[in-house]
């Protein structure tokens, strides 16, 4: 039984009656950029997410980007990171000049740990981005407490855990503005690249949609230097039908996790994702950590059974990043976990006969 990774199949069976008129009135509106259907789905998301807005952009990278714009924040400042995140999280903040400072995560969680984050304060620090990893919400009450005390801005990535939620608020409207991806994989994704911000300052919210067309609010008047970012009309149509689905899907995640959960505890030597009091989990990624790891891959691929590392080197030890100075040992929970960590298959539409054939070939590989 060949079992991919990840898989659409099922994902775009329960939208695909659905696109194609959307794709045919898309091409009829003979209007391609920042029409309705980018309107409306910014008003579904926001509805969603529980925040007053939301602004369509490029991708998950420009959101942030653009949210770290419009708080002015840019060469001289610092801004403190997780020091195991995507890559994307650390350069959004290089590329508007800022120093990423990262703090390390609680190794049970993976999200960054508030209990590190207030040794890392300068006077030059103006955010934190917390990266709710995996699919899990940082311990966003201990965040906002450190933000409020030192006036900082809170940034959140949200762009893995869109639905989770930290007391019972989602996460993307904690902070004063905040990054969402939807690229393909992610738990509501595109067909192509897009993305989102959210915030429920109207200021905020008029700068950045300033700001991804051009800095301008009318055609051919910039009242500032912006970007090009915008959220395509054909995926933001295509986005409105598959958010309809999205808390479903991500219950059917949450189904399957819990096999996961209840078939692979008592493994010596495998550590299963520990979601935190409060905290809930739409496991963007199941991931699971063990010091043989490379052979456990090894062992799953011979058998057809897809995984990933997210991620295999962390952003301190890459070679983007050699002008921070930072060498092996110098986040060692990042380290650790780079090491150790595998993503095994999870999406809507895995059945139970495939999830029981990974975890009968990992119940072997760790009993032989
Ligand atoms: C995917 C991702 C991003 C970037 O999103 P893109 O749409 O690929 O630019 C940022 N941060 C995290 C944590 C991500 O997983």
């Amino acid at each position: 039984m060949k079992i991919p990774y990840l898989s659409f199949e099922k994902i775009n069976a329960d939208v695909r009656s659905e696109l194609t008129p959307a794709f045919e009135k898309f091409i009829d509106s003979k209007w391609y950029i920042l029409g309705e259907s980018v309107k409306s789905f910014e008003e579904s998301y926001a509805l969603f997410n529980k925040t007053r807005h939301c602004i369509g952009v490029a991708n998950g990278l420009d959101a942030l980007i653009l949210s770290l714009k419009a708080l002015n924040i840019g060469p001289g400042d610092e801004v403190i990171v997780p020091s195991n995140t995507y890559i994307a999280t650390w350069l959004a903040v290089s590329s508007i000049g800022a120093k990423p400072i990262p703090v390390e995560p609680r190794i049970n969680t993976y999200n960054i740990n508030p209990d590190l984050i207030e040794e890392k304060i300068t006077a030059q620090t103006k955010a934190i981005i917390p990266v709710h990893l995996y699919g899990q919400a940082c311990e966003m009450d201990a965040i906002i407490h450190i933000s409020s005390k030192h006036n900082l801005y809170v940034v959140e990535d949200n762009a893995q855990s869109q639905g989770a939620s930290y007391n019972g608020t989602l996460t993307g409207s904690f902070g004063h503005i905040n990054g969402t991806s939807y690229y393909p994989g992610k738990n509501l994704g595109a067909y192509g690249d897009a993305g989102a911000i959210t915030t429920n300052d109207s200021d905020l919210d008029k700068r950045t949609r300033m700001l991804r067309n051009y800095g301008s609010e009318k055609k051919y008047y910039n009242i500032e230097k912006g970007m090009n970012s915008r959220l395509d009309e054909l995926q933001a149509a295509l986005l409105s039908i598959k958010l309809q689905h999205l808390n479903l899907w991500n219950e059917e995640r949450k189904k399957l996790a819990n096999i996961y959960d209840q078939e692979l505890k008592g493994i010596p030597d495998l550590i299963l994702p520990f979601t935190a009091e409060k905290a809930t989990h739409v496991y963007h990624i199941y991931n699971v950590r063990t010091s043989r790891r490379n052979e456990l891959q090894e062992y799953l691929n011979s058998n057809e059974i897809g995984t990933l590392i997210h991620y295999p080197v962390p952003p301190h030890l890459q070679n983007a990043y050699t002008e921070l100075g930072y060498g092996k040992g110098a986040f060692p929970a990042a380290e650790i976990i780079a090491e150790t960590c595998l993503s095994l298959p999870l999406y809507p539409g895995l059945s139970e006969a495939e999830m029981y054939e990974i975890i009968k070939n990992i119940k072997y590989f760790f009993n032989s």
